[in-house]
């Protein structure tokens, strides 16, 4: 018999199969980091693997079987799992592709990493991805970049593009990424793959390294709507080392199979005519909207009139938020330190420059510069004025629908070094920073290929704020037309010896 690729079934095939005895836990952790062995030269999705973390946690499940106790685990037992490498997992490098942070082991665990893997998840490693979570394509990584499953010529978007491409390829059945303007979403489209950003205040952010802490969330990459209500389950909820999370009462799998009949969903006029929103990411929206008018759901126009200043916005709330939290890097309390240097200042401005790639020293100097005496009132405070808009504005939409539908990104996956000046990268988030901005929840759910350049579409899906549960039962929805999102074909098959 031959062994079946793991990494590429869904949550309830794994645990049927264990329960059944079919394999065993130690089997799926084995023939699962094997096959990230043999495809990670190809895709550079990991950047470590973590055989001896992924035998103890089948050996744990193994034992559930052997006694009767696997109930006791959960839904997600033996599910092959891997992490953005911005979370920390106590005794493995925790990087954030930065040569700053080349030989940092983490001395803990961050939360949602921990209740991953207590929820019985096989952990296999820390996936690469933009340099402190700053980009939209990987290409920042240090450590060179992740290429896009479905074509290895692509970027697989940023900043979370290992999450992304581990599960497109079939490297790991539920990844964890991080979204501050779009980290989660823009690359769950362009690696087609489920990709969800939580409301802000669900996951809690202990443990993962801060980007803009304002904006930033946890959420997971997956293939099936169902696995990411499993895992927004186990991730999401109150932590006391977490000020800002928040008490979960909710099941994001209670209202999967309810359809959308009856649910009012709203369409935005001026991002579905936003200049730079390509003919054939449009017609998949436009499809999607138009499946979910047959299967009964009310399309209501909105108007989100102050979105279109959002990323104006984030580009001063973001680097202003990393300039702050980027300052931890000094060369003493963490990070690279350049030697010999003949006083404190040079060794902090030489190991800051050694250590920290273009990208990263270009939202420090932007956020040191906005925040400085004089500055600040031209530019902070109006943009936090603006972020009050903003919220105000999904606010007033939402008493009108349950959920907004909207494009993802502008465009399909791009070519390596195709986008090299950095405005036109920071329009890739034209359309998911201002969820950031007003904190509610957004998702990437993936609708198929582009009719022109045959990559996959991914269509946002956007809650209100703590109903995250809305945005999933309309992609569990949308999942009964386009089915659950594939692995991408070139990795279909098995090509690490199953
Ligand atoms: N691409 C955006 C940026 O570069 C968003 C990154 C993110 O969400 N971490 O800031």
């Amino acid at each position: 018999m031959t062994t079946p690729v793991f990494a590429a079934m869904g949550a309830r095939a794994v645990r049927d199969g264990l329960a059944s005895k079919e394999f065993s836990a130690r089997e799926i952790a084995t023939a699962s980091l094997e096959r990230v062995s043999a495809l990670n030269g190809e895709v550079h999705a990991y950047l470590e693997t973590t055989e001896a973390l992924a035998l103890v946690a089948a050996a744990r499940l193994d034992a559930a079987v052997a006694s009767g106790t696997l109930d006791e685990i959960g839904p997600l037992a033996g599910v092959p799992v891997a992490f953005k490498d911005n979370m920390n997992l106590l005794g493995t490098h925790t990087t954030c592709s930065s040569k700053m942070l080349e030989n940092y082991v983490s001395p803990y665990t961050a939360t949602c990493v921990e209740r991953t893997i207590a929820a019985g998840g096989i952990v296999l490693g820390k996936l690469n991805m933009d340099e402190f979570a700053f980009g939209s394509s990987t290409e920042t990584s240090a450590f060179g970049p992740t290429k896009n499953p479905w074509d290895l010529s692509r970027v697989p978007g940023g900043s979370s593009g290992g999450s992304a491409a581990a599960v497109a390829a079939g490297m790991a059945t539920i990844t964890l990424g991080s979204d501050t303007g779009g980290s989660i979403r823009q690359p769950g489209s362009f690696c087609g793959t489920v990709a969800v950003k939580p409301t802000y205040g669900v996951v809690s952010r202990y443990g993962v390294v801060a980007f803009g802490s304002s904006l930033d969330q946890v959420g997971p990459f997956t293939r099936s709507v169902e696995d990411a209500a499993f895992i927004m389950n186990a991730i999401a909820g109150h932590d006391v080392r977490d000020c800002t999370s928040q008490v979960n009462e909710v099941d994001f799998t209670a209202n999967l199979g309810e359809g959308v009949r009856g649910m009012r969903i709203g369409v935005v006029p001026t991002f579905m005519e936003a200049p730079g929103l390509t003919a054939e990411v449009k017609a998949k929206v436009e499809e999607s909207i138009e499946h979910l008018r047959q299967m009964g759901a009310e399309i209501v126009e909105v108007e989100l009139p102050n979105a279109q200043a959002a990323m104006s916005a984030y580009y001063v709330l973001g680097p202003c938020e990393a300039f702050s939290n980027m300052a931890r890097f000094d060369s003493v309390r963490y990070g690279y330190r350049a030697e010999g240097c003949k006083d404190l200042n040079s060794q902090y401005a030489a190991s800051r420059e050694a250590g920290f790639g273009p990208e990263t020293r270009r939202r420090i100097m932007l956020g040191s510069y906005l925040l400085s005496a004089g500055v600040y009132d031209a530019y902070y405070y109006p943009a936090q004025q603006v972020r009050t808009l903003i919220t105000e504005d999904y606010v007033r939409a939402y008493e009108q629908v349950d959920c907004i539908i909207a494009p993802v990104s502008p465009r399909t996956a791009f070519k390596f070094g195709e986008v090299s000046d950095p405005t036109e990268m920071y329009l890739s988030d034209m359309f998911t920073v201002s969820i950031n901005i007003a904190g509610n929840g957004g998702l990437s759910m993936p609708v198929g290929l582009g009719a022109d350049t045959g990559l996959p579409v991914g269509v946002q899906l956007i809650s209100p704020a703590f109903k995250d549960e809305n945005m999933l039962r309309v992609a569990a929805a949308l999942e009964t037309v386009y089915g659950p999102a594939p692995v991408a074909p070139d990795f279909a098959a098995g090509k690490a010896g199953e």
